[in-house]
């Protein structure tokens, strides 16, 4: 068997001093969701770091499919626990480079457990000669291509080799939760993502207009929410119809104003949404000046009646920026499907800027008010 665990170094999560232990215990939680059904494994914290023993029956490939999805974490590295003997140790490291190409090499030790008989020079010298005996390659200590790592702790040694880059950011659902507004579109999941990785645990409210649109914004909505799953591990997705309320918005809102006034009236349904769910706060999509509904003046007017804090974490991110994201989270394939847009339903194409802001806002106090009397 080529290696026994995963070693695994958190990101921010070594910073968080007195909350620490709270972002620790997230952390191991998340991770072991993560590995669900990869066969058996435990996961342990120890050494500063977190330890995840696996057997021969569990599957590597699942593991670090999994390990990737999980926020707070640095890089993790598949490796081999073993006895403090100097032999085991260059064993477990010629398994650690077994499969790797590389021109240069380094072996870094850093030995805990001051009784070891050999320092860590010592046993980097060791290690390396037995390496450039198997593979001729140069030593490098500056910039190597690959490098071996052994830790002497205690009572075992870890080798590892292959490291891979974790998510980074904060492990997810650690204090905080938000409404995203969800559409079938690009942004608005990548937005999502963002705040993931700072910890917010996500619910999703999708607004859609069947049946006088096709259910195509809803099935994209549901399978971008599956997407999306993968890194906070369960979700719930609102699904709300929002016809009736965009007919009654054409029959008191003239043209230009109607994208403006369903966002507004979309933003207020979230903020309803995440009162009921004891959510702290809103996210959107939202990009300065990507259309015309988003320049500034615009989203004031779509926020303004919202209590809680709306985070708009794409607000000056470049569109190619964006798509690069999306597709590296893997939404940017759902994001394109077709789907008819309930925001474009029963208004022209461009929405105007609110442009006389004193008449915009006392038409959206008549239309507010007759909104709540029909009570929708
Ligand atoms: P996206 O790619 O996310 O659709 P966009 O560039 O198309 O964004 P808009 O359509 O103007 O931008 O929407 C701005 C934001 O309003 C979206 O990012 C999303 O947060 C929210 N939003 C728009 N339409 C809906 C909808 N049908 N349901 C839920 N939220 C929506
Ligand atoms: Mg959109």
């Amino acid at each position: 068997m080529k290696y026994n665990c995963f070693i695994i170094h958190y990101a921010e999560v070594a910073l968080k001093r007195g909350n620490r232990p709270f972002f620790e215990k997230k952390l191991v939680k998340n991770i072991k969701a993560a590995t669900q059904g990869c066969g058996p494994l435990e996961v342990d914290r120890r050494w500063g770091r977190i330890l995840l023993v696996i057997t021969e029956k569990t599957d590597v490939d699942r593991v670090i499919a999994g390990l990737k999805t999980v926020f707070g974490i640095a890089y993790f590295a598949p490796g081999r626990i073993v006895d403090q003997e100097i032999e085991r140790i260059t064993t477990a490291a010629l398994a650690a480079i077994e499969g790797q190409e590389f021109d240069t090499y380094k072996v870094a030790t850093r030995r805990a457990n001051k009784h070891f008989p050999m320092n860590s020079v010592e046993v980097n010298i060791h290690v390396a000669d037995e390496i450039w005996e198997k593979t001729k390659a140069g030593v490098d200590l500056k910039n190597p291509d690959f490098t071996v790592h052994i830790e002497i702790f205690d009572d075992v040694a870890l080798v590892f080799g292959q490291r891979f880059e974790g998510q980074g950011g904060l492990p997810v659902g650690v204090s905080s939760r938000a409404v995203l507004l969800l559409s079938s579109g690009i942004d608005s999941p990548v937005a999502g993502f963002r705040m993931m990785k700072r910890e917010v645990r996500l619910l999703f409210a999708h607004f859609h207009s069947a049946p006088y649109t096709s259910a195509a914004s809803i099935k994209n909505a549901e399978k971008l929410v599956e997407i999306l799953t993968k890194y906070q591990f369960n979700s719930t997705l609102y699904i709300v119809p929002f016809l009736q309320i965009q007919q009654h918005i054409t029959s008191v809102v003239p043209g230009p104003y109607r994208v403006i006034m369903y966002r507004r009236l979309m933003f207020e349904l979230a903020e309803r949404i995440a009162e009921m769910t004891r959510c702290d706060a809103l996210v959107s999509g939202e990009n300065v000046a990507q259309v015309a509904s988003q320049t500034l003046p615009n989203i004031q007017a779509i926020a303004e009646k919202v209590k809680l804090p709306i985070f708009r974490p794409l607000c000056s991110f470049d569109k190619k920026d964006i798509v690069a994201e999306a597709r590296q989270i893997g939404t940017f394939e759902t994001s394109i499907e077709p789907y008819e847009d309930c925001c474009t339903l029963l208004c022209p194409i461009i929405p105007r800027r609110a442009p006389d802001c004193r008449s915009f806002r006392n038409m959206m106090k008549n239309s507010t008010s007759s909104r709540s009397s029909r009570r929708h």
